[in-house]
């Protein structure tokens, strides 16, 4: 926080009343559910050293530490602007971005990867089958949803991360959980954040929705031997996680709006968020796979 701390030191030393400078600073704007994925937030303080910086429609979200930052998700191809824009609002430096993650390989989520990189200086942490996607910049069959996916600008700088690995940065550790499924190469991240009062498990819980394309099967197991096992086993991991606040690369799908910002009613803390969240996946999965087994309905005459 070296920024805000600076900036603070500042106004305390001048003793600005604090009404003078609220007035300042542009009034959160709610945002609604059904956004779309390119429409501009406002920064927001979520709890203790995490922060969101992404849109309305696809989550960015970035943990901070007086030794540097890291930052989570990097939304589409058009955000990146908008997450730098964000970064810097909230009184932090993209420069001090040490560490970039993201939930999984498409689009949506690592579209601005590159120019994020490019930004910050920072390298980007990617479990093993989602490398050569951003190497490439474009998936392979081994993804659910590979013929109607977009390309992604280019990463130069990609780490392999195990698929239990700590990313750290200072004081941060933020640790991966494999979560194969909706993409190969999918990973949800759980970190602790703290204030004076208390301490919370954060999940940011990668999207579990099994969809693809028109030719991909779940149940093909010659085409992909035990990958509805391992979608099975993140459902498993994501349910069990100690998880104070989950939040979601699709901010609607954890119902984030309703927990943070100026239209929050919900409490930011649910202790069941992931368990029913897995639950929600673990359904949907099991109705793809039932729809994939059942006889083509008859045409009609
Ligand atoms: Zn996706």
């Amino acid at each position: 926080m070296m920024m805000r701390s600076t900036l603070l030191g500042g106004l305390l030393a001048f003793a600005v009343p604090v009404a003078a400078l609220a007035s300042d600073v542009p009034a959160a704007k709610a945002c609604a559910d059904d956004a779309g994925w390119n429409d501009p937030a406002t920064p927001l303080h979520v709890y203790g050293n995490t922060w969101y910086v992404g849109t309305c429609g696809i989550s960015a979200l970035l943990v901070t530490s007086d030794e540097g930052h890291i930052l989570i998700d990097a939304a589409t191809p058009q955000a990146g602007p908008q997450i730098l824009a964000n970064i810097r609002a909230l009184g932090f430096k993209p420069e001090d971005v040490r560490a970039i993650v993201f939930s999984h390989e498409h689009h949506d989520h690592a579209g601005s990867l590159a120019e994020l990189q490019r930004a910050t200086g920072a390298p980007v942490y990617a479990r093993a089958p989602a490398v050569g996607v951003l190497e490439r910049g474009k998936p392979d069959r081994g993804d659910p949803q590979f013929e109607v996916s977009e390309p992604i600008a280019r990463v130069e700088r990609v780490v392999t991360l195990a698929d239990d690995g700590v990313v750290r940065v200072g004081p941060l550790a933020l640790q991966a959980v494999a979560s194969p499924g909706h993409t190969p190469g999918g990973t949800s991240w759980t970190w602790r954040s703290c204030e004076k009062q208390a301490c919370h498990q954060f999940v940011y819980a990668d999207s579990l929705t099994a969809i693809s394309d028109d030719v991909y099967r779940y149940s093909d197991e010659a085409a992909h031997p035990g990958y509805v096992a391992a979608f099975r086993d993140t459902l498993a991991r994501i349910s069990a996680l100690d998880c104070d606040v989950l939040i979601t690369p699709h901010p609607s799908a954890s119902q984030l709006w309703q927990r943070i910002g100026p239209g929050a009613k919900a409490a930011l803390v649910d202790t069941r968020a992931c368990r029913a969240y897995a639950q929600r996946a673990t359904q949907r999965l099991d109705k793809r796979l039932a729809d994939e087994a059942a006889p083509p309905a008859p045409s009609s005459p």
